[in-house]
Parts: structure tokens; C-alpha cells; sequence
């Protein structure tokens, strides 16, 4: 069911309560290392200036164990959505809902814009109270989310508060659910779906629910070992997922009884050890020696994936082909990542892995959307209700 969205709300003189993703990456001096977190939600934060609404921003950093600690302050990000922000009056209170946050967004003049503290510095945050909730509600007309990171969390910033008050979408939760949820529930065909990254018992549900959906299904990375283990193969050292070989075998079953290409690599380098300097070599997936290992999948197989991927109408990723943070292994998942970009069709990516390997790739602007939520994007194709989402008024 489709979602309220900022744009059903009138918002002018209301105090709006907004729920970001301010969990950037901060250094030993506390410097701000990377503000894409930041600049992700300011079309949402410049609509409600524009529209002449008082913003109270609400977000989490890091994992304060729900008391204040000045290393997960928000007050850094404060400073450089001031920068980010010019024109604006930036204001940040020294609390969540003590008397300073309270005090400051009583006092909030349409146009301006107040950040509260780290609402981790609560552990009623993580915990859901509700009495937290409604006090962070108390402080605010309208709620709007966009936090897409957090939406699978039911925490009192992301779900509770909704109980409180009209509750809508910000445009980054609306972008996301258009892409994802428009992928998984009307796909433009063929829809190609591209699984990687460790452990198979990770994402199971995303790949039985994506057999349900796609056309083709390609698997790399370290989970194609326990389907090439199910298959009776040997695969000498790699990486095995041995409580899900079982599982694996009915996923390939599956495959077969829905029709869905799925894809294995057909070749795989394999190395002495799991070093960045191990000695390498490609050999053909059923032909891994002992007292070697699979860190990415070989090049018959980028050429064969790109193949696949590149008459897509719909692409999906997960998870990189191999051992990507070391660059000998780190060929299968930048072909995948070029395949993705040179595919006329809509390429999604999920965020986490295989987001940083586009943007390391410099291939970000060639896709036609990567998620800045690795685990709500997992559980958005796994098809599960995220509580910040089901939280939302319906249209
Ligand atoms: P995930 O969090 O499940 O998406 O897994 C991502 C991790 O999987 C990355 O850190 C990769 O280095 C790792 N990975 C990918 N392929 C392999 C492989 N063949 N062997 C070991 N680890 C792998």
C-alpha cells in the first residue's frame, strides 16, 4: 500500500519532526570523514525549509550505550549541515528531549532548522518506549521519516513516534521503495538478479523471494562454494556455509521448478591463502584443487554475467563475487559493477558491499539507484515489513 509523503502534508509554520541518517563516519578528531549520510537528506530538509516549515532533525551516531558520550555527539554534524545549509539557521540542542531540546523547538522560527542530540544517548531509543516516543512526538505537528538505513529497526525515533503523529515518507524512503519495491512488484523483464557476498545463510529469503520474482538468477562470491558443495563438487579451502548445503541443494531445485536461469560461476580463482599477496591462479569451478581456496570468480565468468546482465531490463545486486577489499580479487566484482553501468536498463544496488564497490569503481552516477540501507534494502527484497515503513500513514 502506498505511503503518505511529505508532499500530502502542508507543512507551513508546523513543527515537523524529521528522522535522518546522520550515522556518518567521524575520525579520532571527530572530523566528519564522509557526509554523503548528510547530503542524502537535505531534499527533504530543503522542501520543508522551502515550504516554511521549523525542522527538528532527529538521528542516531554509532552505538552510544544510552547515555551521553561526547564521541557520539551529533554536534559535528551540526556544524557542517550549517555549512551544508548557508542560507540557514542551523540551531542544535544539547539533549533529546530534555529541557534544551524542548526549549529550542518551542522557540523555532519557520525556515530554521533544529538538530536534536543523539537519540541513542536514550536507551528508550532502541528500546521502543513509548513514553520516549510520545515526549520526542510532544515536540512536533507532523512526522516525516527518512532514515531508509534504520526503517527495518522498531525503535522509538523510527516506529513509535509514527503512534503519535501524522506520519509520512521523506523523498529518499519514497526513492527507495519506488526502486526496490517497484523491482519486486511490476519488474520490466528480463529481471536479473545478482547475489554475492559471504555466507548463504545470510540471505536465503532474499533468494527464495527473488526466485519467486526474477528471470535469472547469477550467484558469486563465497556463497557459490556450499551450492557448488550441494552440487558434490570439490572446493578444496573455500568458504563453506555448512549448516546450508542441504538448503542450497533445494534452492537450486527451486530454481529448476520456477523456471529461473540460475547462474553459477563456471570458472573461479583460487589462492594459497587469504592474503592480499596470495599466490593465485583460475581454474574451472569443478576443478578446485586441495589446499586452495576461491576468493573471486574467474574471467569465463565476468564475461558470462555480463552477458546476462546487460540485455536486463531489470538488475538487482548484492554482495561482491569475491575477496573485493583485496584488488587480486577484486575483478569479478568490478566487471559485475561495469556490467551494472553499461546495462540500458534499471540497475538497482544494494547498499553496504556492493554500493562501496560502485563508488570505488567511480561507476555511482551510471546507476539507476543505490540504496544507503544495506539491512532494509536485504529485508525489503527478503519481502519482510519494515516497521518504519509500515509505521507510515497509508495514502
Ligand atoms: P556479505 O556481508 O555477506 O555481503 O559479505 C561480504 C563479504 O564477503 C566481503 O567482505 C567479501 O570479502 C566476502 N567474500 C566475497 N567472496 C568471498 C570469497 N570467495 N571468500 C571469502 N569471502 C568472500
Amino acid at each position: 500500500m502506498a505511503k503518505l509523503t511529505v508532499k500530502d502534508f502542508d507543512v507551513t509554520s508546523k513543527r515537523v519532526l524529521v528522522r535522518v541518517d546522520f550515522n556518518v563516519p567521524l575520525d579520532d578528531e571527530l572530523n566528519i570523514t564522509d557526509d554523503k549520510r548528510i547530503a542524502a537528506a537535505l531534499p527533504t530538509i530543503k522542501y520543508l525549509l522551502n515550504a516554511g516549515a521549523k525542522v527538528i532533525l532527529c538521528s542516531h551516531l554509532g552505538r552510544p550505550k544510552g547515555a551521553f558520550d561526547p564521541k557520539y555527539s551529533l554536534a559535528p554534524v551540526a556544524r557542517r549541515l550549517a555549512e551544508l545549509l548557508p542560507e540557514t539557521n542551523v540551531i542544535f540542542a544539547e539533549d533529546v528531549i530534555g529541557a534544551d531540546a524542548k526549549a529550542k523547538a518551542a522557540a523555532l522560527k519557520d525556515g530554521e532548522v533544529l538538530l536534536l542530540e543523539n537519540v541513542r544517548f536514550h536507551k528508550e531509543e532502541t528500546d521502543n518506549d513509548e513514553n520516549f516516543a510520545r515526549e520526542l512526538a510532544s515536540m512536533a505537528e507532523l512526522y516525516v521519516s527518512d532514515a531508509f538505513g534504520t526503517v527495518h529497526r522498531a525503535h522509538a525515533s523510527t516506529e513509535g513516534v509514527a503512534k503519535f503523529l501524522p506520519a509520512a515518507a521523506g523523498f529518499l524512503i519514497e526513492k527507495e521503495l519506488n526502486f526496490l519495491m517497484g523491482a519486486l512488484e511490476e519488474p520490466a523483464r528480463p529481471f536479473v538478479a545478482i547475489m554475492g557476498g559471504a555466507k548463504v545463510g545470510d540471505k536465503i529469503g532474499v533468494i527464495k523471494n527473488l526466485l519467486e520474482k526474477c528471470d535469472t538468477l547469477l550467484i558469486g562470491g563465497g556463497m557459490a562454494y556450499t551450492f557448488f558443495k550441494a552440487q558434490g563438487l570439490n572446493i578444496g579451502d573455500s568458504l563453506l556455509d555448512k549448516d546450508n548445503i542441504d538448503l542450497a541443494a533445494e534452492l537450486l531445485t527451486y530454481a529448476k521448478e520456477k523456471g529461473v536461469k540460475l547462474l553459477l560461476p563456471v570458472d573461479t580463482v583460487v589462492a594459497r591463502a587469504f592474503d592480499k599477496d596470495a599466490e593465485h591462479m583460475t581454474v574451472p569451478s569443478n576443478a578446485i584443487p586441495d589446499g586452495w581456496q576461491g576468493l573471486d570468480i574467474g574471467e569465463k565468468t565476468r564475461e558470462l554475467f555480463r552477458a546476462e546482465i546487460l540485455p536486463a531490463a531489470t538488475v538487482i545486486w548484492n554482495g561482491p563475487m569475491g575477496v573485493f577489499e583485496f584488488p587480486a580479487f577484486a575483478k569479478g566484482t568490478e566487471a559485475v559493477a561495469r556490467a551494472c553501468a553499461d546495462c540500458p536498463g534499471v540497475t538497482i544496488i544494494g547498499g553496504g558491499d556492493s554500493a562501496s564497490a560502485v563508488k570505488e569503481c567511480g561507476l555511482d552516477d551510471d546507476m539507476s539507484h543505490i540504496s544507503t540501507g544495506g539491512g532494509a534494502s536485504l529485508e525489503l527484497l527478503e519481502g519482510k515489513v519494515l516497521p518504519g515503513i509500515a509505521a507510515l500513514n497509508d495514502k
